[in-house]
């Protein structure tokens, strides 16, 4: 498509091209032009884009009943959704908090209604002095006004930064440039950790409504998991304080760790839970945000209405999209083949990058991988972020049918450019020698001229 286009793309004026079907991991483009999913778009399309299942459930589905709004009637599939995700996903967290579903439309919508809640649950448990968030500089939690506020990624919220709210922002969990050559990864853990708990003994816990982190941080960080130990840590001090604790797993929750939920694998509940993303593999827009009982009781026996809500809470077409995902994703067991593959993609890529001079760092968990590319592996110095390194391997990757997903450095100055792998839970083994080979093939390209 060319700039004659009407829409207003992301990047208006760019040359898109015209997606028109799907292969299981492959996108298929107007000129009949086939590209690899590697990277779920922004890690969405976790059964690659032609299950049958998923697309028959949404038919029927429309056939029956397309929209009926939540103010007037709970539907069949929102009810087995949210039954699913408490009884399949929830329940396999220890000492699970996790009870209650609400369903909206996206990630951001979930971190809007994530943040509203902890306020209102205060207000209603007796403690309205609690307003105040914490989150990490190195985080994303979506684009609203709301979202952007506690998000920590300083590229999206510069031009917006007086309309945000205030929030309160501390130190990540991001080894790779912050643990000490004397540091075990438990004592690092712990060491960023008690940065919470400073944080709240500064601004006094009585005005801390909650503090939000994402297990493994996404588009901000290129797949940075938290080190053992680090969120059982965050658990406790939240839980010494009172204060609530928001787990975002819009992006790295529903299988993509090989996990439904990341924090399983970590042994930490939240109070309240974001998914969104893989909930519908992007088949249908829809999220969810979980709260526990407490909360959720809290609200019922107080003013008994949460005072948020969208025109879209509860989509039956999107509930029943999801639900027939989650079945599929049970029947076929692919978060076994999440674990397997993604062991076998992290391999592959440590071979093939392992030594390569602008690697800094292979991370992440399950198929959510990330690569830091620094100008220098030895100082870690990023990247001029003018040379927009990240933009570049994006676009030779699309010109040899792969697609990445690709970031500039955003937190402190000090992050390299990097590049996020998500590929789809249905990956073979004869994917991950295309993805690679094709990736290594567009940051050569990318880097010549870069260096
Ligand atoms: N939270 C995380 C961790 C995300 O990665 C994203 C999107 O990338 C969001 C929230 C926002 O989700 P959405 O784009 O569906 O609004």
């Amino acid at each position: 498509m060319t700039s004659s286009s009407r829409i207003f793309h992301r990047q208006p004026g760019a040359a898109y091209p015209v997606a028109v079907s799907g292969d299981g991991p492959w996108l298929i483009d107007a000129d009949g032009r086939r590209y690899l999913d590697a990277c779920g778009g922004a890690a969405v399309s976790c059964l690659g884009h032609s299950d049958a299942m998923v697309r028959a459930a949404i038919r029927a589905q429309v056939d029956d009943l397309a929209y009926a709004h939540s103010a007037f009637f709970t539907t069949r599939p929102a009810e087995d959704l949210a039954d699913h995700l408490i009884t399949r996903a929830a329940a396999r967290i220890p000492d699970n908090r996790l009870s209650r579903v609400y369903l909206v439309s996206g990630g951001s919508e979930a971190a809007e209604a994530a943040l509203k809640l902890a306020r209102q649950y205060f207000l209603e448990a007796g403690e309205p002095t609690r307003h105040r968030i914490i989150a990490r500089r190195q985080s994303y939690h979506g684009n609203t006004l709301g979202a952007l506020a506690v998000g920590g990624n300083q590229w999206r919220r510069a031009p917006f930064e007086p309309m945000l709210m205030p929030a309160t922002h501390i130190a990540p969990c991001y080894p790779y440039r912050d643990r000490r050559d004397d540091e075990t990864e438990e004592a690092y853990g712990q060491r960023v950790a008690d940065d919470l708990d400073a944080t709240i003994r500064t601004l006094g816990p009585e005005t801390v409504a909650a503090f939000i982190a994402e297990p493994v941080v996404g588009a901000t960080g290129g797949a940075v998991p938290a080190v053992p130990g680090y969120l059982r840590r965050i658990r406790e001090i939240c839980d010494r304080h009172g204060v609530l604790l928001i787990l975002d797993e819009v992006m790295c929750g529903m299988g993509r760790t090989g996990h439904l939920f990341a924090c399983a694998e970590d042994g930490v509940s939240p109070d309240i839970l974001m998914i969104a993303k893989g909930l519908g593999a992007g088949y249908q827009p829809i999220g969810a945000m979980l709260c526990s009982d407490r909360i959720y009781d809290t609200i019922v026996t107080g003013s008994g209405f949460f005072q948020h809500g969208h025109t879209y809470l509860g989509h039956v077409t999107a509930c029943a999209g999801a639900l027939a995902v989650q079945r599929r994703i049970e029947a076929d067991d692919l978060l076994a083949n999440v674990r397997t593959q993604g062991a076998a993609l992290r391999a592959a890529l440590e071979a093939a990058f392992g030594d390569h001079p602008h690697v800094g760092d292979i991370r992440g968990r399950g198929l959510i991988l990330g690569l830091e590319l620094v100008a220098d592996r030895a100082t870690k110095a990023p990247f001029d972020p003018a040379v927009r390194l990240h933009a570049r391997v994006k676009g030779e990757a699309m010109a040899r049918g792969l697609m990445c997903y690709p970031m500039g450095g955003t937190i402190d100055g000090r992050q390299g450019d990097h590049i996020m792998l998500a590929p789809p839970f249905i990956l073979g083994p004869e994917h991950i020698p295309e993805i690679v080979d094709r990736l290594a093939g567009a940051l050569d390209a990318a880097l010549e001229g870069a260096t």
